[in-house]
């Protein structure tokens, strides 16, 4: 049997710092990350309803895209489906993190997708952190709600009602894109408090960074 440890590695220390930077709960399971191997349809995936600090190595999942087990005793995530099928229609896409951070989960209940304001935004997350529409956890239904929203090539979600999404080509960028989102949610949030009107990125620098980020993640 393949020895998948290093990606069961990577899955395991970025819970950690995510669960103890209050992205994911510390003593709850909000949220969950999984990791590719690029190129194979091999996914390790954290397992379903544990909290991240009382996690070992064996206890991450590795399942195929098929959702079956290849190593691993416990239940994978209830969003497995959703992390598989972000894996099946991205192939720019090598990780998945699924939090329910708080001023990103803030947006998602006030319906408030976050523009592209600040240049690295632009560049990292996308012209715009858009919505997707509310499902049931783990429901066919709301794979396919994320599923369809993946077609405008960006790296960083709303969940509705639910929290954040965030992808990367590999899981450091991945996690840079969930700290991102946040600090942007968290700035978006105060601005928008003050009632003053918010400024937004002229469109040619919009036009701008997004042929970069064509070139950049084709
Ligand atoms: P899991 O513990 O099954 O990953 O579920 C947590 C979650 O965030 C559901 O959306
Ligand atoms: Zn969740």
């Amino acid at each position: 049997m393949r020895n998948y440890g290093s990606i069961r590695r990577e899955v395991l220390d970025s819970s950690r710092w995510l669960a103890e930077h209050g992205y994911l709960g510390q003593l709850s399971s909000g949220g969950n990350i999984s990791v590719r191997v690029p190129g194979e349809k091999i996914v390790a995936i954290t397992p379903s309803g544990r909290s991240y600090f009382s996690l070992d190595l064996e206890d991450i999942c590795v399942i195929d895209l098929d959702l079956n087990s290849i190593e691993g005793s416990l239940s994978p995530s209830i969003e497995a489906a959703m992390h598989v099928g972000v894996y099946q229609h991205r192939s720019d896409v090598n990780a998945v993190i699924h939090t329910h951070q708080p001023f990103t989960s803030t947006l998602a209940i006030i319906n408030k997708p976050i523009p592209a304001l600040f240049d690295e935004i632009a560049v990292e997350i996308g012209h715009e952190v858009e919505i997707i529409p509310y499902a049931f956890s783990g429901s066919p239904e709301l794979v396919s709600n994320v599923t369809g929203k993946l077609g405008n090539a960006c790296h960083c979600y709303l969940v509705q009602n639910h929290g954040a999404l965030s992808l990367g080509a590999d899981m450091q960028r991945a996690m840079r894109n969930s700290e991102l989102l946040e600090n942007v949610a968290q700035i978006y949030y105060h601005a928008l408090a003050t009632g003053e009107e918010i400024q937004k990125l002229p469109p040619a620098a919009i036009d701008y960074f997004s042929d970069m980020r064509k070139l950049r993640f084709k």
